[in-house]
């Protein structure tokens, strides 16, 4: 989730008479779930459990009966092709087998007890074997995992500011919750509820793919880390240029910056995530969502080097509350889940299927494209891609809201769970899980190819 900044074109009203239309359909189509949202309303802030789920398109919620490997099932019995899979968290697909077994089975074992479960040492182990950093601590979430690990930076450098990338989303951290104005200037979002403190003054923010302006936010030596995505996920997709990290970790290094990469999203680019694949080693990597197969649960690895400042920070420091860690991190039912989605999922067949189904879907995307003459653009990371509307792919988070056509995304995504496909809200991201099928990403491709067909049809 991330709001975002953005330069609207006008509304235009063919889009929007379309969009009444969808709109209808699916009110038509959807009489369980409607039923249901006038229940949910009397008992749920916006009548969701959590008011997120209120930012579709759609006119009132989707319920859902069951969602299985990528297909979700909805109370009115509509079946749909999955290519959100819970923005990440379900990437392997939903409830895989191997995962939901050990679930079950461990459920009987014991939830929670603050002690560490048996399988923790085995468990340490695989995350050293997938992800290649040798320490580790458990969160429950991405933003946790986040939270917890910028306190650690602030104890082990005694340093205070931070610095992310313009477009950045990291989670509910109220440290990343800023934004950059085109002048420079960085201002708290204003979006964001009940802030107290100002973050604009602590944390730094510069373009993505942009050394010098990186190097001018670290020269001062006053900053404790950079926590980045290897590539923006979050306000599209944006790819890093090539050696673009190789020589930002170079600048880290030199001015004593510690690096966070957080791999939350970018874990689908390759087993272990980017950072593995690239050879680029960071003190501190967060995974979240899908880690323990999309289960309440993320981990933050790093180096021995570090461990050792945290170490000391921990020893130096008044025995009592650290404001690192909650009661249920690492709980039993965690680590055993997280243990089976490490040795059964985390694997190369998984990804190997990921990536052809991928290949199979951004080659049918870039057909359309093309066929259709207009100038969009997909942009693919591994298992991962985004379709932009602008002729070439983005290279910061400006040329992402330059071009952003909100009301063409929202009709997008409503035409295509209209018929039967669920893409990523808020962008237009896809995700193959290693159980997409092919007849899942060709029924993707002929409903896209439909909507090319309205587009051009009403002259747009
Ligand atoms: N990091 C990244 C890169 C994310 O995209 C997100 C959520 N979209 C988070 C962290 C936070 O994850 P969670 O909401 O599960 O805490």
């Amino acid at each position: 989730m991330n709001t975002f900044i953005s330069i609207q074109p006008e509304p235009d009203t063919r889009l929007r008479q379309w969009m009444n239309h969808e709109q209808d359909r699916f009110l038509e189509t959807h009489l369980t779930s409607a039923a249901l949202q006038t229940h949910c309303d009397a008992h749920y802030l916006f009548g969701m459990p959590m008011h997120w789920m209120r930012d579709w398109p759609n006119a009132h919620g989707l319920f859902i009966e069951q969602a299985s490997q990528a297909t979700l099932t909805c109370v009115d019995r509509h079946v749909y092709a999955d290519f959100c899979l819970g923005d990440t968290g379900a990437m392997f697909g939903h409830s895989p087998q191997p995962v939901a077994k050990v679930l079950v089975d461990s459920a009987f074992q014991g939830l929670t007890c603050m002690l560490p479960a048996k399988c923790a040492a085995e468990v340490g182990e695989s995350l050293s074997e997938v992800f290649g950093l040798p320490m580790w601590q458990m969160a429950l979430s991405a933003s946790d995992a986040n939270r917890f690990v910028l306190r650690w930076v602030r104890a082990i450098t005694g340093r205070q500011k931070i610095l992310v990338f313009d477009g950045c989303y990291h989670g509910a951290v109220d440290e990343t919750l800023v934004d950059r104005l085109d002048s420079g200037e960085v201002v708290d979002r204003d979006s964001v509820l009940g802030g107290l403190h100002s973050h604009a003054v602590s944390t730094r923010v510069v373009p993505f793919n942009d050394l010098e302006a990186l190097q001018a936010a670290l020269s001062d030596g006053q900053v404790a880390a950079l926590l980045a995505e290897p590539a923006l996920t979050n306000c599209g997709l944006v790819l890093p240029e090539e050696n673009y990290w190789q020589q930002a970790q170079a600048l880290c290094q030199r001015y004593g910056t510690l690096l966070i990469m957080d791999e939350t999203h970018t874990v689908s680019t390759a087993l272990g995530g980017w950072s593995r694949l690239h050879g680029v080693v960071p003190d501190f990597l967060v995974v979240g969502k899908a880690v323990a197969a999309g289960l309440p649960c993320a981990v933050y690895g790093f180096s021995e080097a570090v461990a050792e400042r945290m170490r000391q920070a921990k020893q130096q420091s008044a025995p009592g509350h650290s404001g690192i860690g909650t009661t249920l991190s690492g709980n039993m039912l965690a680590l055993a889940v997280l243990g089976a989605s490490l040795s059964q999922l985390h694997t190369p067949s998984s990804y190997e299927a990921m990536q052809s189904g991928a290949d199979r879907l951004a080659s049918g995307l870039r057909q359309s494209i093309l066929k259709s003459g207009r100038p969009w653009t997909l942009t693919r990371l591994g298992a991962r891609m985004e379709l932009q509307f602008m002729p070439h792919s983005p290279k910061n988070a400006g040329d992402v809201r330059a071009a952003e056509q909100s009301q063409l995304q929202q009709l997008l995504h409503l035409f295509m769970l209209n018929r039967g496909v669920v893409i990523t809200p808020f962008h237009c991201m896809m995700l193959i899980s290693p159980v997409t099928t092919s007849a899942q990403i060709d029924h993707l491709l002929s409903v896209f190819d439909e909507f090319l067909e309205g587009l051009a049809q009403l002259n747009l």
